[in-house]
């Protein structure tokens, strides 16, 4: 089964992403659980927990379906104390959001080094973080993400998720999200059905597949290996159509989130219905 959907908006409630996915068409969705450009949010009420389940409850939404992102300012790796202790703890709030919403992931940007200490040295931090939030929480699997290697940002090698993962204690609670235009920005090809295999064998042989917990599914805007994060619509960038009609229909892509967040929000229902399409077409 295909969860197909896209990272909706939760202003005005939580429970208004599950009715956002809904009107969409979506079978899956990802959404903030609090304002993502600020560090800190109240706690949630028990209200706003009980509406939210509820309205998954009754549009059909499993934890299997959704992928929460956390906020854009943590960092994981920060290189300095002040940085990864405010970061630590932020990531800790947003995982036991996670947890009390009844949520079994929790999708982040593994960090940046800021140029300030090494590549490694900032890996063994991230693997730090997320062990000691594993550590303080219960049911929620740290989803890491590949990024394009903007700036000094890390991730953009599936070695890097491999080396982060080898780190953390518990292997039944990390995992990792791919997201398309961050693989193709970061020098992984995805424009053919060959390209496609040769890129997802890489992951299976660094990573494996049985960490795989989402995917993100966009068109390019910049040429293979820019390093630069711009997303476009399916079909209409750098990537073209091929990657997400691979996706759609191979089963190894089966039973976890795939995620649109590609930039026009208006077309969500219409690339929705084709990557549907694509997956009963297989
Ligand atoms: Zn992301
Ligand atoms: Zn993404």
């Amino acid at each position: 089964m295909k969860y197909i959907g896209a990272h909706v908006s939760a202003s005005g409630g939580l429970e208004n992403a599950p009715r956002n996915a809904h009107r969409i068409g979506a079978t899956a969705f990802a959404l903030f659980t609090k304002n993502q450009r600020q560090w800190m949010a109240k706690p949630l009420t028990e209200a706003e927990i009980a509406s939210f389940r509820a309205a998954c409850a009754e549009l059909g939404y499993t934890p299997a379906q959704i992928l929460p992102h956390d906020s854009y300012l943590i960092n994981l790796g920060h290189p300095e104390r002040e940085g990864l202790e405010k970061s630590r703890e932020a990531f800790f709030d947003e995982m036991r959001r996670c947890e009390q919403l009844g949520l079994d992931r929790l999708n982040f940007h593994p960090g940046s080094h800021l140029r300030k200490v090494t590549e490694e040295q900032s890996l063994d931090l991230i693997a730090e973080s997320i062990n000691m939030a594993l550590d303080r929480t219960h049911g929620v699997t740290a989803v890491i993400e590949n990024t394009a290697g903007q700036g000094s940002n890390l991730g953009y090698r599936f070695e890097h998720l491999a080396y982060i993962i080898d780190r953390v204690e518990d292997k039944s609670r990390v995992g990792v999200c791919i997201d398309t235009c961050h693989a193709f920005a970061a020098g992984y090809d995805l424009r053919t059905e060959e390209a496609c295999e040769r890129t997802f064998a890489e992951l299976e042989r660094v990573v494996g597949f049985r960490y795989l917990k989402g995917m993100h599914l966009n068109d390019a805007m910049k040429p293979l290996e820019s390093r630069v994060d711009r997303h476009s619509p399916l079909g209409e960038g750098t990537l073209g159509i091929t990657c997400f009609r691979y996706i759609a229909s191979d089963a190894r892509f089966d039973g976890i989130p795939l995620i649109l967040e590609t930039p026009d929000e208006e077309r969500w229902p219409e690339e929705i219905a084709l990557l549907k399409e694509f997956a009963a077409t297989r």
